[in-house]
C-alpha cells in the first residue's frame, strides 16, 4: 500500500489515549505481515524479529492527544506537499516510517517493535514493557518526529509535575489580620518555584488556583508547575530545593504533591555513535543531519538508562498537537529509507 495512503488510514482510526483498540487492531495487522511474532500486552503491542546480531528496539505510540470527533473539523487532507490531520505528525507519520522500514530491511539483528497507546499521558501502564523490550538491546530508535530542520535527537529533559497545596485561614476581609492568605502564601511560592530555573532547567507555574470571594481571605490555594532538566544532577539539585520549601506566612502550610514522570534522556557515547552512523546513510539520500538536544519528553527517556537512543526519526512535519500538525509527504519514503539503512548497519 502507498504510504500516504496508510496514513489516510491511520490517522481517519481516532486514538485518543485510552480509546485505541480499534487502531491497535489495525497496527497488529500491518506487524503481522512483517514480523514473526507479534503479542497484545493489555493496550500496547510487542512484535519481534529474530536475527544473529543483537537486538534493535523501534519505539512507536498509537495515542494521540486528540480526542474522538476532531476528525469532523480537522479532517485528513493533502495541500501540497503536505499530508494533514490529527496525529499525522504526533505519531502516525513515524508508524507508517517504522512499517515501511521493516518492509524494506534484511537485517542482520534480532528487532523489537513497541507500539504503545499510553505515550501521551507519560507511559504509565507501558513502562515495564518498554524496560523489559530495552533490556539486553544495543540500540534504540524512538519514531517521534524530528527537531526542527529534520534533525535527530541525542538528548531530552527530564520532565516532572508537581502540585503545591497552600493551607492558610478565613476571615473577613474587613480584618484581615484574623486570618491567613493561602493567596498571598502562594503568589511568594510561585515566585521561588521561578527562581529554581535556569542553566538548562525550566519551572513554568502553569494553573493556579485558590479562595472563595473577594471579600473573604482565602483559605486556600493551589499551583501546579511542570520542571524539565537536562541532567539527573539537575534533578537531584530541584530536589534537595523543593525538599526545602517552606511557608513565608506565620499559621500557612504548604503540602507538595507530585514527581517526576520522565527521567532525562542525557547524550551518551552510543547515541553519539547512532547518530554518526545516521549522519552517514542520510548524506546518501541527500540529508544533511545534525545532532539536537530538546525539552520535550518521549518514550527514549524512559528506555536511555538501559540502552543508547536515537529518536526523531519519523517524517519532517510540523505542528504536533496544534491545528494545522502536518507531515511533509516526501519525508515517509525518505525516512523510511534512512531507517532501513541504519537496521541493516552490522555491528551496531
Ligand atoms: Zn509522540
Amino acid at each position: 500500500m502507498n504510504l500516504v495512503e496508510l496514513l489516510r488510514e491511520l490517522v481517519e482510526i481516532e486514538s485518543p489515549t485510552g480509546d485505541t483498540g480499534e487502531i491497535q487492531a489495525r497496527l497488529e495487522q500491518e506487524l503481522r505481515a512483517v514480523c514473526a511474532g507479534v503479542e497484545r500486552r493489555g493496550d500496547h503491542l510487542y512484535a519481534t524479529i529474530e536475527g544473529d546480531e543483537p537486538p534493535l528496539l523501534l519505539l512507536g505510540h498509537v495515542d494521540t492527544v486528540w480526542p474522538r470527533g476532531t476528525l469532523a473539523r480537522m479532517p485528513f487532507r493533502l495541500d501540497g506537499d503536505r499530508a494533514y490531520g490529527p496525529g499525522t505528525h504526533d505519531m502516525k507519520g513515524g508508524l507508517v516510517v517504522l512499517l515501511e522500514a521493516l518492509r524494506r530491511t534484511e537485517t542482520r539483528h534480532a528487532i523489537r517493535v513497541v507500539v504503545n497507546a499510553d505515550e501521551e499521558i507519560g507511559s504509565p501502564e507501558s513502562r515495564s514493557l518498554l524496560a523489559e523490550a530495552a533490556a539486553g538491546a544495543v540500540a534504540a530508535f524512538v519514531l517521534e518526529g524530528p527537531a526542527e530542520g529534520g534533525h535527530l535527537k541525542t538528548a531530552r529533559k527530564g520532565i516532572g509535575r508537581f502540585t503545591l497545596t497552600v493551607r492558610g485561614r478565613a476571615a473577613h476581609a474587613a480584618t484581615p489580620a484574623e486570618g491567613v492568605s493561602a493567596i498571598e502564601e502562594v503568589t511568594h511560592q510561585v515566585l521561588r518555584l521561578q527562581r529554581l530555573a535556569g542553566h538548562g532547567v525550566s519551572v513554568n507555574v502553569g494553573l493556579v488556583s485558590g479562595g472563595t470571594r473577594e471579600n473573604v481571605v482565602a483559605a486556600g490555594a493551589e499551583a501546579v508547575f511542570d520542571v524539565r532538566v537536562p541532567t539527573l544532577a539537575d534533578r537531584e539539585r530541584i530536589d534537595a530545593a523543593l525538599g526545602e520549601l517552606r511557608p513565608v506566612l506565620e499559621g500557612a502550610q504548604i503540602e507538595l504533591a507530585g514527581g517526576w514522570t520522565r527521567p532525562p534522556l542525557e547524550r551518551s557515547q552510543g547515541a553519539a555513535r547512532l547518530f554518526a552512523a545516521a549522519r552517514e546513510h542520510g548524506r546518501q539520500l541527500g540529508l544533511e543531519l545534525e545532532e539536537r538536544s530538546v525539552a520535550g519528553g518521549s518514550d527514549g527517556n524512559l528506555v536511555g538508562q538501559l540502552v543508547p537512543v536515537l529518536d526523531g526519526l519519523g517524517p519532517e512535519g510540523g505542528g504536533a498537537h496544534a491545528d494545522d500538525e502536518h507531515v511533509l509527504i516526501a519525508s515517509l519514503a525518505v525516512r523510511a529509507e534512512l531507517l532501513a539503512m541504519i537496521l541493516r548497519e552490522p555491528g551496531l
